[in-house]
């Protein structure tokens, strides 16, 4: 803890524009870091270069000041420490738990799609069928002599069994502290092995969400993780990571989500609803508050 002070942090995504949801989630994190007088930081993950827009990230600025919340400078831009998080993955690597996966999507699409019944990851996508997982350095070596591009994935069934031995207990749990709303404490399990054999290092970029999340929660003393329930799933991956990179864990709080009038979670897609479009037809910010039940 720097300072020995909570620290909180807000994440978007500079993917599109800030939205009711991620106004609770902001929101939740700056009130948690007032009542605890603790720091507040803005982190901008990008590492989605195709995706990400700098205006964006000048709209995501506004919004939250507009939102009347004010965070510690400089900015943490994911996209700047694409070093730190290649280094993650070497450690990784080194301890044998990552396997290069040269699979496209429609080989996988079709791998799957002979499978009946085959599960999901919390995303909702097909799990991993191990398409790539035994092959021959061989093979390897030639494929990446071909300039094929490769993911890397991490090996879940020696993951487990590694995070078991650094762990050094004899329970099999792996566990994490949750804060309810009151801040209540509570001892939860994780369940990284419904990720199955997930990305760690994307094709494109030297990283993963899951990646550079847990790195930077570190890197930047962060000790409290308040986001939306849609991640407390992504909780379990980032736990596992943090025991096999040896990293300290912050504890978490996974607030309620905000869902639209057909009970779906809000989506960036859904244009009517961003902050800057409800500033704009004249919405105060008390209004939205209202608007997310915390007024
Ligand atoms: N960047 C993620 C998002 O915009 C949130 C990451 C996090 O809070 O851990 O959904």
């Amino acid at each position: 803890m720097k300072g020995g002070r909570p620290t909180f942090r807000f994440a978007p995504s500079p993917t599109g524009e800030l939205h009711l949801g991620h106004a609770l989630s902001a929101l939740t994190g700056w009130k948690w870091a007032q009542r605890l007088e603790g720091r507040f930081l803005l982190r901008i993950e990008d590492i989605d270069t195709g995706r990400a827009r700098q205006h964006f990230v000048d709209q995501i600025s506004d919004d939250l000041r507009w939102l009347g919340m004010s965070w510690e400078q400089p900015v943490r831009q994911q996209s700047q420490h694409f070093e730190i998080y290649r280094t993650a993955a070497a450690r990784l690597q080194g301890m044998g738990l990552l396997y290069p996966c040269f699979a496209t999507r429609s080989e996988l699409k079709a791998a799957t799609a002979q499978l009946p019944d085959h599960p999901s990851d919390p995303d909702c996508a097909p799990l991993y069928p191990k398409l790539h997982k035994q092959l021959s350095s061989e093979e390897i070596a030639a494929r990446k002599a071909a300039g094929q591009p490769f993911a890397l994935r991490l090996d879940m069934d020696r993951a487990l069994d590694a995070a078991h031995v650094i762990s050094g207990d004899d329970s099999t749990a792996i566990t994490y502290t949750a804060l309810d709303e009151s801040g209540t404490a509570q001892l939860v399990e994780a369940c990284p092995e419904r990720w199955g054999d997930a990305v760690i290092v994307r094709k494109d970029v030297p990283a993963s969400y899951h990646l550079a999340v847990v790195v930077d929660d570190a890197e930047q003393g962060v000790t409290h993780v308040t986001r939306g329930q849609d991640l407390e799933a992504a909780t379990d991956l980032h736990r596992l990571l943090q025991i096999l990179l040896g990293l300290h864990p912050p504890v978490y709080h996974h607030h309620r989500l905000i869902l639209d009038t057909d009970g779906r979670k809000f989506s960036k897609s859904d244009g009517a609803v961003t902050l800057r479009s409800l500033r704009e037809s004249g919405m105060s910010r008390e209004d939205v508050l209202r608007l997310i039940g915390e007024l």
